[in-house]
């Protein structure tokens, strides 16, 4: 008994049911009429083929011995009867089962796009953008499409075979009974070879998302490519990437095929068995109809059979995919709001952090409880060397990491306590390198404020001091970017990034070193644009030419993720330390 069992197991496992059953429970529950007159069709299918099969009797022992006149007319019109049947039930139960899993699949493709935008940023940062992608367009269709398929072979297949095995037992119980002691051996060659099959399709599945990445980043990183004149090595890591993957699929196809032969040789053992007993038994003038039948169930039987057993070992594959969706899919982020979370009130919009330390692994912090204050409407700058933890600090404020520990206020509040929309609401970024979407000039500057007026998004462009680039491009504001904004110019795109953080109209303000991409005539441009979108605002700056700061109210130099000093650009002048050495050294270096 634990033997079958274990054997059962093997083929498929109570996890895998589980797994399956989890997630149809989720996502097919809506379709369940559809599948249900799928599954009803896929009867009446088989009701149809065994109906077939039990004519062969009255065919051979009344038709061909002149028995009833009727069957002459009675038997084809029936067998057309039943064979229109089976065709109209298996159009109808295509069409409900795919008209039902295309949206199943719509439905974990937003399921999971859902996942990956809410994700949290440090999960992001840990896996490579192409394993989501690959996930999302390839293995959701193969797991969904996979396991329907399989479902309805098998269900169709084991409900015909249960017919046929009937009318085997109405037809002949010994020799049917004889048919069944075989059966059981078909399971040998699924087990042995399912195990492996998972297996390969783990690796599969690995040699695929190294395809897309690798297909990725020529994409992305096609300037950098060229100019190290990489392009060999990249050809020879897609082409390693494919043969790896074409050598997978060859070894479970490899798998698969195998049980064939193994199945094939069972089939045979069974019917030469009963051809071999029934001619032995022919003495006792059986019906040539019933023989014949029981022959034909048995035939009939041997191929659903055998694609019962081919299908199961295919579920692996769509079982071990499925397994990867559903572990997508079950990661919680963990930066959401709190149940009580209210939204941020801003008042002034003073800024505190206190006591906060951060690590982007909690054993190795890169911010040691360090407090900040940034007053309301204040401009509080940032310096020192890069990799002190600056840009981290803003990202914190943002809520895109969690403090480890210690807390940041804003107005008292800590924001952690209000919700995510309102503390992002409140704040405008603008970085290094602005962020563009292949979309209008227009359409980028509107970003997160989709309710803008046409007059709100050109005053904002003409504070920002892009209306008129922007009116000389040949569309104009209709004029698309290209993708992340390569049909323009760094300084254009700082422009239009700050364009849209004066659209926003935040209280607080975070620029992480705005100008540094820039050369000094287009920094020109850019640094009177930042000073209109800084007015009447809290920000908080990271600068990396310290000319650029040196009106701040106050600056601290950050380094190791503390800070080592603190005070205005002449008090730090004075004091002769850290800030004076970074000032002394990049005067010289300018002056050079
Ligand atoms: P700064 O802006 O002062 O140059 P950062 O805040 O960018 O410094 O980085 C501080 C430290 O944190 C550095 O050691 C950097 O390597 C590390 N770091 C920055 N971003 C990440 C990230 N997304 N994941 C892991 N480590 C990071
Ligand atoms: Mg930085």
């Amino acid at each position: 008994m634990s033997r079958l069992r274990r054997t059962l197991e093997q083929i498929l496992s109570w996890d895998d049911i589980r797994l399956v059953a989890s997630l149809s429970s989720k996502y097919c529950q809506p379709y369940r009429y559809r599948l249900i007159g799928a599954a009803i069709c896929l009867f009446i299918s088989s009701s149809a083929m065994a109906g077939l099969i039990l004519q062969i009797k009255p065919i051979l022992d009344g038709l061909m011995q002149g028995g009833d006149p009727t069957l002459v007319w009675r038997i084809p019109l029936s067998v057309m009867g039943l064979v229109t049947i089976n065709g109209i039930a298996l159009y109808l139960q295509g069409v409900l089962n795919d008209s039902a899993m295309q949206r199943v699949i719509e439905a974990l493709q937003i399921d999971l796009f859902k996942r990956a935008i809410h994700a949290d940023l440090a999960e992001i940062d840990a896996h490579h953008s192409s394993r989501i992608v690959a996930l999302l367009v390839g293995q959701i269709g193969a797991v969904v499409s996979g396991l329907t398929r399989a479902i309805v072979v098998v269900a169709r297949d084991i409900s015909l075979c249960v017919l046929l095995v009937a009318i085997m037992f109405f037809r002949d119980w010994q020799l049917a009974l004889l048919v069944f002691v075989t059966i059981p051996l078909l399971g040998i060659g699924v087990r042995t070879i399912n195990e492996n099959i998972r297996r390969a399709m783990d690796h599969t599945m690995t040699a695929h998302a190294r395809l897309t990445q690798a297909l990725h980043d020529v994409v992305v990183a096609n300037r950098l490519i060229k100019l190290n004149g990489a392009e060999a090595v990249e050809r020879e890591r897609f082409r390693e990437a494919t043969a790896t993957r074409e050598a997978l699929s060859m070894s479970m196809t490899r798998l698969r095929s195998a049980t064939t032969p193994i199945n094939e040789f069972i089939g045979g053992l069974a019917i030469g068995a009963v051809i071999f007993y029934a001619s032995y038994r022919s003495q006792d003038g059986a019906s040539l109809g019933n023989l014949a039948s029981f022959l034909g169930a048995l035939a009939a039987a041997y191929r659903p059979l055998k694609r019962t057993a081919a299908t199961l070992a295919t579920v692996q594959e769509s079982i071990t995919a499925a397994r990867a969706v559903k572990a997508a899919l079950d990661v919680q982020p963990t930066i959401v709001d709190a149940p009580d979370a209210r939204p941020l009130a801003v008042t002034a919009g003073a800024v505190r952090y206190e006591g906060v330390t951060f690590g982007y692994s909690p054993e190795r912090p890169v911010i040691h409880d360090l407090t900040l204050d940034v007053p309301a409407g204040a401009t509080v700058a940032l310096v020192g060397q890069s990799g002190g933890g600056k840009s981290t600090l803003l990202a914190l404020i943002a809520r895109l990491y969690e403090v480890n520990s210690g807390c940041i206020t804003i107005d008292g509040q800590d924001i952690r306590q209000v919700t995510l929309a309102s503390l992002r609401r409140s704040m405008a970024v603008v970085s290094q390198d602005t962020t563009l979407f292949d979309a209008s000039v227009y359409d980028n500057i509107a970003y997160g404020t989709p309710n803008a007026t046409r007059e709100q998004v050109f005053a904002a462009a003409e504070a920002a001091d892009a209306h008129r680039f922007i009116g000389e491009l040949p569309r104009g504001y209709d004029t698309p970017v290209g993708q992340r904004g390569v049909l323009l110019s760094g300084g254009q795109r700082q422009r239009i990034g700050i364009a849209r953080a004066l659209l926003r109209n935040t209280p607080i303000l975070l620029l992480d070193e705005p100008t540094a991409a820039l050369d000094a005539r287009s920094e020109r441009a850019v640094k009177d644009a930042l000073k209109r979108l800084m007015h009447g605002r809290t920000t908080i700056v990271i600068a990396h030419r310290l000319s650029t700061i040196a009106d701040a109210d106050r600056i601290h130099v950050i380094e190791g993720g503390r800070i080592v000093e603190s005070g205005t650009h002449a008090d730090l002048i004075r004091r002769d330390g850290a800030y004076a050495r970074l000032y002394s050294a990049q005067a010289t270096s300018e002056a050079a």
